[in-house]
């Protein structure tokens, strides 16, 4: 029989191994909050056979089945028929675009992407607000190194959302006596939003950057934002060649860290806590990274959560999720910050800007009584805090 739709074509063979085990019902951090069968992985191959016997068409409604996933994968490690849930979810989403069913506010993402560069239509000359100010000078008045060893890859929300990430980052970085330029005002989205809501703009935009990046003759590229690097690492190779290796801040850190560059002498007392982003830990298998830095900082105890590496609950910020269903987002986040609770931790760090965004969010939600004075951080932060 003829295949009538691309996901078909390339995941017919899984979808119909899914035997409604239920296993990755366990995992799936959208079951966890609402409770619907039909929103988690079983749910959404159950819907997939039907598309394939033609007995329901892509609908707008089927769109808000496909669009509800943080794409956290934590299904496809637990499914012991080896289907790859989030990676037919994401191949469905691009059908659903292609057919005018992707939601309204990821449009309103992509245009922004597309018109202002970022995904919060803010103007490029802000991205470089967050920049010390002597970095800040350069970059507006044109002379940042146009050559460097290094190339620093801020992204978006740490960019224009965050007031520390930034900061801190470069401020290690300076420590370190590393050699780096940015692109200043030409940095633009990396594009996963659009990867993620199936835009078939993702490649074009992939394209331009790579060239921008490739113009800078950088021998090495480092950013503190987990949606970046696991877009420049396991994306882009599909696309074209960024010339040159990509770090996350967590393993260029640890990489400084082991060479003697930087030193971790500042004392953080209580007990730590370290939430995995999807994006680097079951997406780049970047575990023990963060792990070793703070396992370094005198006095710091380290805790875990009972849910970590790859079995870690995603905090529901994924996967398009905080523009599509921000509510759903943080109330997913909330049980993240009760996992951190229940083992007593007082700081969640993280490596992830989305991640530390939408934990705050969560924490909020909880009553102070609950969530006590509990923070959040990303590892950036927590580095230059306890920099020697
Ligand atoms: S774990 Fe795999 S086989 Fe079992 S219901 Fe989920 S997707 Fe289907
Ligand atoms: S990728 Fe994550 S959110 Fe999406 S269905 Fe799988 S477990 Fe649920």
């Amino acid at each position: 029989m003829q295949a009538k739709y691309e996901f078909e074509k390339k995941y017919r063979d899984q979808i119909l191994r899914c035997s409604s085990c239920g296993f990755c019902q366990a995992v799936c951090p959208i079951f966890a909050l609402t409770l619907r069968p039909a929103l988690n992985t079983r749910g959404k191959m159950l819907l997939l056979k039907e598309v394939m016997d033609g007995q329901i068409e892509l609908s707008q409604e089927l769109a808000d089945t496909f669009y509800t996933c943080t794409t956290c994968q934590a299904c496809n490690y637990t499914c012991p028929a080896g289907v790859e849930g989030s990676e037919i979810i994401e191949e469905v989403r691009k059908e659903l675009y292609r057919d005018g069913f992707a939601p309204p506010p990821l449009l309103g993402v992509r245009d922004s992407i597309l018109k202002q560069g970022n995904v919060f239509a803010s103007a490029q000359e802000e991205r470089i607000e967050i920049y010390p100010p002597e970095l800040r000078e350069k970059a507006r008045t044109g002379e940042l190194k146009s050559n460097a060893e290094t190339l620093l890859f801020m992204g978006c929300l740490p960019s224009y959302m965050d007031m520390k990430i930034v900061p801190s980052f470069i401020k290690a970085l300076d420590s370190a006596q590393v050699d780096y330029t940015t692109l200043g005002t030409q940095e633009t989205c990396c594009g996963f939003p659009l990867y993620l809501m199936g835009s078939e703009e993702f490649e074009s935009q992939a394209k331009k950057l790579i060239d921008k990046i490739r113009a800078t003759g950088a021998r090495e590229l480092v950013t503190p934002c987990a949606g970046c690097y696991k877009t420049f690492t396991t994306l882009y190779p599909e696309i074209g060649d960024l010339g040159l290796e990509v770090y996350h801040s967590v393993q260029y850190f640890e990489k400084l860290l082991c060479e003697g560059r930087i030193k971790l002498t500042g004392e953080v007392v209580g007990k730590v806590t370290y939430h995995d982003p999807c994006d680097l830990g079951r997406s780049c298998n970047i575990f023990e990274e963060p792990r070793n830095i703070l396992k370094k900082i005198p006095g710091l105890e380290l805790i875990e959560m009972a849910r970590n590496r790859l079995d870690a609950r995603c905090c529901g910020g994924g996967g398009g999720m905080q523009a599509y269903n921000p509510e759903m987002a943080v109330d997913m986040a909330a049980l993240r910050v009760r996992d951190a609770l229940e083992v007593g931790a007082e700081i969640i760090v993280s490596g992830c800007s989305a991640c530390k965004d939408n934990l705050r969010k969560g924490a909020r939600t909880i009553p102070r009584e609950e969530r006590g004075k509990i923070k959040i951080m990303d590892i950036t932060e927590m580095v230059t805090d306890t920099l020697a």
